[in-house]
């Protein structure tokens, strides 16, 4: 029976080659000299002066906010339709998170929902690119002007995505990067962090490595962490790199592809507004108005078709532990996407092929649903 996963890393060039050079030469711990070429063409692509490696995007969501200073009590106003980290971040020094519904067009956080959530104690937006869809930035950068905010970009699931033009990952104070295994380049656990702001990245230099002063040994001026990436590691994310426009050309024919060869009615696919590039990190349905055992159902019989899928995050606000956060709110939207989102087999590996199977068995499905 055939076999589709859902993502698969891609380690078709220079991967093999760089990582053999590590390791002829000993040098596999961070130092070396990959982590600084990553770093230095990581920049170089995105089109920001500073690229920080860290060891995974959690650790560059928390680097961002360590390197603002965000406090105890500091509010950061963020979507309730996001993977955990974004959250869980901002938990991290006692920050406390303020959850927003998303938009029904692209399933990011509704931006017109963002200066109700504005307190005296807010000190900063975090936008989460989902599934590689730029959040709407321009009146977000606005809000966050006018009211002395931080403006942070969660870009995990979005390396490759445009704003108008403009690349993820230049769009805010700081952008968060990772490449875990199932992101659209990976180093195995990894992340990225970019800026333009010359303090802060020497700010986050220093913290990501143990508060250590630059050359003065073992004196350490500020609380720090061990947030580095591995040489090896950078040498994976170098030939990854040099794949980025490839990866994303074959994500977005996966799209297309998908959004042709699904025509069952009630399928609404990943989005992609008038101002953005989506880098499609994930091809995405929406089953309009299913409940989320059915959902669970369709899932479970792609999965006995050996078509490997993943269910859309739950909402923030539905996990027990940020209850106490969510402030009785409504997040309708968000719930509805959340309950009939699936993400479809989305490996730059796949062949023409897999798709038209995927897609077929999705539309018999669908037939059946609505028998
Ligand atoms: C993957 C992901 C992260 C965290 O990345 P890790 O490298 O797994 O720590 C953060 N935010 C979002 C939205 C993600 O999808």
């Amino acid at each position: 029976m055939r076999s589709i996963p859902v993502s698969e890393p891609d380690l078709c060039g220079n991967e093999k080659k760089y990582v053999d050079d590590c390791l002829d030469s000993g040098w596999i711990s961070s130092h070396g000299e990959y982590v600084g070429r990553f770093e230095q063409e990581f920049a170089r692509k995105i089109g920001v002066k500073h690229a920080v490696s860290v060891m995974n995007g959690t650790a560059a969501l928390h680097l961002v906010l360590l390197g603002l200073g965000v406090k105890p009590g500091d509010e950061i106003i963020l979507p309730t339709l996001t993977f955990v980290s974004s959250a869980n971040s901002v938990l991290f020094d006692g920050g406390v998170p303020v959850f927003v519904d998303s938009e029904e067009e692209t399933w990011n956080m509704d931006v017109s929902l963002v200066e109700k959530g504005i307190t005296e104690k807010t000190c900063g937006v975090m936008a989460v690119h989902l599934y590689g869809h730029p959040v709407d930035m321009d009146p977000l950068r606005e809000i966050c002007n006018k009211h002395g905010l931080y403006l942070i970009e969660d870009a995990a699931e979005a390396v490759g995505s445009k704003y108008k033009g403009r690349n993820v990952g230049t769009l805010a104070d700081a952008a968060a990067f990772s490449f875990y295994g199932n992101k659209t380049i990976t180093t195995g656990e990894g992340g990225m962090v970019t800026t333009d702001d010359d303090d802060l990245a020497s700010r986050m230099r220093i913290i990501k490595n143990q508060g250590k002063s630059p050359g003065h040994p073992f004196w350490h001026e500020i609380l720090g962490y061990n947030y580095r990436l591995t040489n090896v590691q950078a040498a994976i994310g170098l030939g990854q790199l040099e794949n980025l426009d490839k990866f994303v050309k074959k994500k977005r024919e996966i799209a297309g592809k998908y959004r042709e060869y699904i025509d069952a009615d009630g399928i609404i696919h990943s989005p992609e507004a008038d101002y953005a590039f989506n880098s499609y990190w994930m091809s995405s349905i929406v089953i309009d108005g299913i409940s989320v055992e059915t959902r669970d159902n369709v899932m479970r019989s792609l999965a006995d078709k050996g078509i490997d899928t993943r269910s859309f995050f739950y909402p923030m606000h539905a996990l027990p532990f940020f209850h106490e956060y969510s402030r009785d709110k409504k997040f309708t939207i968000a719930e509805r996407v959340s309950q009939a989102g699936i993400n479809l087999p989305s490996s730059t590996k796949l062949s023409d092929d897999d798709i038209r199977y995927v897609s077929e068995n999705v539309n018999k499905l669908m037939n059946d649903i609505r028998r």
